[in-house]
């Protein structure tokens, strides 16, 4: 006989398929799941979910540190805050032609995207701009891959419009996790400045990936909360990230939160969010470890290939395997991959 627990995923999960939603008591009462006979039922049912909305196309991107340490901000799981002594690289804003190698290893990798990712406040107008939105042309222009940015704050929907101009096709900003718990990770900016910032981006007509970290002390409870925020924001793409902590910040000594847990949080969130891009981001290698290929059975739908930020991402041609042995396919297959540089700039502009 069926158990409570496994009713309910059965009728949640049925009630998803159907179009319909699940409300945050319900989410609550899923995430607080601790048999792992009910989280594999979870993830069954997740799954499903992802294959109804998203298909089995596996989403792909990759990113780069463009301009890499040295930032205002205090943000306690970071490497690359002037708060913390890390080991953290720095370097100022990266010239085109670096960019231009990730871009055409991204491809390679059946990434869709580089994300041109800098390690500062946020933008405002001014010479860094100019230089921003040169090096999204740039991108853009040369069709490798798509162009992405994750650069931090934007007040003004103008900046927005700004590197909308540029060719930009979507911005990353997380809310990195709930609006209660954010005191906790950040006192030098706001959680509304983080809301601002995607509302600014949703006007200018930008693509927003935004979504956060998990086990830095924050309860189930904030994860729902966030799972509904980013509901109500509309966000595009959803990464999830896991923290690696980081010798020399404040969350060094956070205990990694376990495999079981990660999956059912994947999980519950493709519930809440049933037709998004679900990615699961940073961490998944240190934190799943064997238990990685999970990640698409409790529900995600995207992964980033190559390096992250500060830390060694996982060998992309492994990754590739990983999801073709599931079943699955890098939403570029079909796509040719080795892109000499120059042949990039004859590829006519992707379609996405
Ligand atoms: S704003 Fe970004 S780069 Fe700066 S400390 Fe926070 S997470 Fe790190």
């Amino acid at each position: 006989m069926a158990s409570n627990a496994q009713t309910q995923i059965r009728e949640l999960g049925e009630r998803v398929l159907a179009g319909g939603e699940i409300a945050h008591s319900e989410a609550l009462s899923l995430i607080q799941l601790t048999d792992s006979a009910d989280i594999f039922d979870l993830m069954s049912s997740a799954n499903r979910i992802r294959r109804h909305f998203r298909g089995d196309q596996v989403h792909l991107c990759s990113i780069i540190n463009a301009k890499a340490g040295g930032c205002t901000e205090n943000c306690k799981f970071c490497a690359q805050s002037s708060f913390f002594k890390t080991e953290s690289p720095r370097h100022g804003f990266l010239d085109w032609e670096p960019v231009e190698k990730a871009a055409l290893e991204a491809r390679e990798n059946k990434a869709q995207a580089l994300g041109i990712v800098a390690a500062w406040w946020g933008l405002k107008e001014g010479p860094i701009l100019d230089e921003v939105c040169e090096r999204i042309e740039q991108l853009s222009k040369s069709g490798t891959v798509r162009a992405d940015a994750s650069l931090g704050i934007i007040q003004e929907q103008k900046i927005a419009e700004r590197l909308k101009q540029a060719g930009l096709h979507a911005y990353n900003h997380n809310l990195e996790t709930a609006e209660e718990f954010f005191p906790e990770i950040c006192t030098t900016h706001t959680y509304q400045d983080r809301v601002n910032t995607i509302r600014n981006l949703k006007q200018a007509g930008i693509k927003v990936c935004s979504g956060g970290i998990f086990g830095m002390g924050e309860t189930r409870e904030h994860r729902i909360s966030m799972a509904f925020a980013l509901k109500e924001l509309e966000v595009d793409i959803v990464p999830m990230n896991f923290l690696n902590p980081i010798p020399g910040t404040p969350f060094e000594v956070k205990e990694p939160l376990p495999p079981m847990e990660i999956l059912k949080t994947i999980a519950v969130f493709r519930f809440v969010l049933p037709t998004r891009e679900i990615m699961v981001a940073g961490g998944r290698e240190v934190n799943l470890r064997e238990l990685q290929p999970l990640m698409f059975i409790a529900g995600a739908s995207a992964t980033m290939v190559g390096n992250y930020l500060t830390t060694p991402g996982a060998d992309a041609k492994r990754d590739l395997q990983m999801i073709r042995d599931l079943g699955l396919t890098p939403d570029w297959d079909g796509h040719d991959g080795a892109v000499p540089s120059s042949l990039a700039a004859q590829i006519p502009g992707l379609q996405v």
